[in-house]
């Protein structure tokens, strides 16, 4: 670790202390709610603490089709509901707060969040992602004002009109085809001369009429008055920029790891935390999962896995090393 990534003093600002827990969750997506369920039935009373969503980038998921068990596909708003009900069934706790601060020098570990200093045994940390932004000017602008991360929340707002899906993977292939429920006509934006997305979903947005397509191409600003009114596109190939006049940017573009307040603290690589293949991190009783230590498969259900995977061996390792 360099001296840059070398964490303040922990600072407990005179918060009430809560614990110890024998294991503390941060996170209330897919990884973090089934840690919880596994730990919960081991008998391990977790405590989760949610951050500012729970279920995560799911409760922005207009539709999962890929997890198993739902043939017909699930809402993600209704896939969160159950995996909370189920986690909360066997004694799992939800609480709104977010880790800010951590200090695994000693055990009990101690997480700092917004209401209270957390002590725990164990930690699984399963922080999960945020959209990447795409770094155009106009984007942090319009975002609310016709710049948006999530097709599924504000879809609706587009009824009718014109807008640009940017991105070429599953995300921004599925979501555009979400929005042509909505919008008039969806263009996906992409920078490179093929997509990324599975072929099923390539196939599908081919023949949706609403849907076309700007390959090799950027979007170089956002602008309007007040709300998006039009972008600057430009073809990476021949050079050639135009305006077009556009209602909405949806932007799908990939994920950062939410995963800052670890640095300096953990060992990580390109900002996701470093983990063996039993979701140890180089603390021993911290354990990270999903999307905050995967960079590869980025899924549901690969998700949900780890976070399992991290409570089997949460467990484990607190079986050895109670005090
Ligand atoms: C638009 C879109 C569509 C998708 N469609 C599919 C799909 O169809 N099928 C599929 O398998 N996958 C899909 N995915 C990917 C899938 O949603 C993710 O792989 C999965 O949600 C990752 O789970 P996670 O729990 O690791 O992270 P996240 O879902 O990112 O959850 C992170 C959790 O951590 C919390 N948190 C963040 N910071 C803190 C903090 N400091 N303290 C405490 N808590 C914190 C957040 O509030 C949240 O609860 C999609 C993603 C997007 C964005």
């Amino acid at each position: 670790m360099t001296s840059e990534n070398t964490p303040l003093p922990f600072d407990d600002e005179g918060l009430e202390t809560k614990g110890p827990y024998k294991v503390l969750v941060l996170g209330g997506g897919p990884t973090g709610l089934s840690a919880a369920l596994y730990a919960a039935r081991a008998e391990l009373n977790p405590l989760v603490l949610t951050g500012l969503q729970i279920g995560g980038q799911v409760a922005i998921t207009h539709s999962v089709e890929n997890y198993p068990g739902f043939p017909d596909g699930v809402g993600g708003p209704e896939l969160v509901e159950l995996f909370q009900k189920q986690a909360e069934r066997f004694g799992a706790v939800l609480e709104f707060d977010s880790a800010v601060d951590v200090d695994f020098s000693q055990r009990p570990y101690r997480v700092k969040g917004y209401n209270a200093i957390y002590e725990a045994e164990s930690v699984i940390i399963a922080t999960g992602a945020t959209p990447r932004k795409l770094q155009v000017p106009g984007e942090v602008e319009f975002t609310g004002r016709g710049v948006s991360y999530c097709g599924t929340c504000d879809g609706w707002f587009f009824k009718g009109k014109d807008v640009i899906v940017v991105g070429g993977g599953d995300s921004a292939l599925e979501e555009g085809e979400f929005l042509t429920r909505y919008a008039n006509k969806v263009t996906v934006v992409h920078r490179r001369d093929e997509f990324r997305a599975g072929v099923l979903l390539q196939k599908r947005a081919a023949e949706n009429p609403k849907m076309s397509f700007a390959l090799d191409t950027v979007i170089n600003t956002i602008d309007g008055n007040g709300e998006v009114q039009k972008v600057e596109l430009k073809n990476l190939k021949s050079g050639e920029t135009q305006t077009q006049p556009i209602d909405g940017v949806f932007i799908f573009i990939g994920h950062t790891p939410n995963t800052e307040i670890f640095q300096g603290h953990l060992e990580m690589e390109d900002g996701y935390i470093v983990t063996n293949k039993l979701m140890e991190t180089n603390i021993p009783g911290v354990f990270a999962a999903g999307e905050a230590a995967d960079p590869h498969f980025r899924q549901v259900i690969t998700s949900a896995g780890m976070g399992a995977a991290a409570a089997i061996q949460a467990n484990r390792w607190l079986q050895e090393h109670s005090s």
